[in-house]
């Protein structure tokens, strides 16, 4: 595997590897990696010539100072497991060679994301879809690659970044492609904040895939008001601090109120255990 930390080295070697007809595939990460981060890099290695990877722990994304100070990082085993994984290259900017001396203070770049910032994630982390676009419009720029892979996991920025890719007018030549979500044994979705956890938070961590999984379980056409309820005193019965849960249009992200028992649904949550704050979703009706 190949370090860059700058982007105009790296720029010039993809140039040439596309030149020769190769193709690139691209896997954005903030680092402390696990076997999610690993699956995409596994998906991008069976359809491209090359993988990329990058690294960045993007500060213009953490609309909470304490969460950017707190994240992960464990940059010695992440080469390793990168390695190990087969990944072709690893991209480990600083902050000046992505952004310049400074980052863009928020608001200073517009992305036009509509609907999908004045929801869930978009309406509890203010300012956060817009920095995930900053970063990711320069990574994508940097690596033009011919495919992206990112993870269900993070459902609405899946959705965010089609948008990105659009607004950027690359529709055509970038395809998207979305990874399932891996999961420890017990129903904990895959998460580098997994770590922070302490040993009582991470027992009940597995209460958010549950109560998913019985929303899923107990889904039928009609008011849906009931089941998010049941679903919300489930995480507080575990001593959650409940965000938001909420059943939505699986492909317009539009929150649904009641089910005509056949339109495509995905429930999400946000919910904090201590001080961390983790996040799930799952398709409740995945075969329509
Ligand atoms: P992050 O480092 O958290 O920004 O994640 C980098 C990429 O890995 C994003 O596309 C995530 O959606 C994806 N990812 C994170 N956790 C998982 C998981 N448990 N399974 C699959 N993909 C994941």
């Amino acid at each position: 595997m190949v370090l860059y930390r700058e982007k105009q080295a790296l720029r010039q070697h993809i140039y040439s590897r596309k030149k020769a007809g190769q193709t690139i595939g691209f896997v954005p990460t903030m680092g402390a990696l696990h076997s999610g981060h690993l699956s995409l890099i596994e998906q991008s290695r069976k359809d491209n010539s090359i993988t990329i990877c990058s690294i960045f722990v993007n500060p213009t994304q953490f609309n909470d100072p304490n969460d950017f100070l707190k994240y992960p990082i464990t940059i010695e085993t992440d080469i390793a497991q990168l390695a190990e994984a087969g990944c072709d290259i690893l991209f480990l900017p600083s902050s000046v060679e992505i952004y310049g001396a400074t980052p863009p203070l928020p608001g200073s770049e517009h992305y036009d994301l509509g609907y999908l910032e004045t929801v869930l994630e978009g309406s509890h982390r203010p300012g956060h879809f817009q920095g995930v676009c900053m970063v990711v419009r320069r990574l994508l720029e940097i690596t033009d690659p011919n495919r992206l892979y990112l993870g269900q996991k993070d459902y609405q920025q899946c959705m965010v970044l089609t948008r990105l890719v659009e607004l950027m007018g690359r529709k055509d030549g970038l395809s998207i492609r979305i990874c399932p979500t891996l999961r420890e044994e017990d129903g904990l979705a895959m998460s580098s904040r997994n770590m922070r956890l302490n040993p009582e938070s991470r027992k009940v961590a597995p209460t958010i895939f549950q109560t998913l999984d019985y929303i899923r379980q107990h889904l039928a056409p009609g008011d849906l008001q009931a089941l998010k309820n049941a679903g919300i005193i489930r995480l507080e019965a575990a001593g959650f601090r409940v965000d938001y849960l909420e059943i939505a249009d699986a492909d317009s992200l539009q929150l649904v109120s009641g089910w005509d028992g056949s339109r495509k649904l995905v429930a999400l949550v946000a919910a904090f255990t201590g001080e961390v704050r983790l996040i799930d979703n799952l398709l409740l009706n995945p075969g329509r």
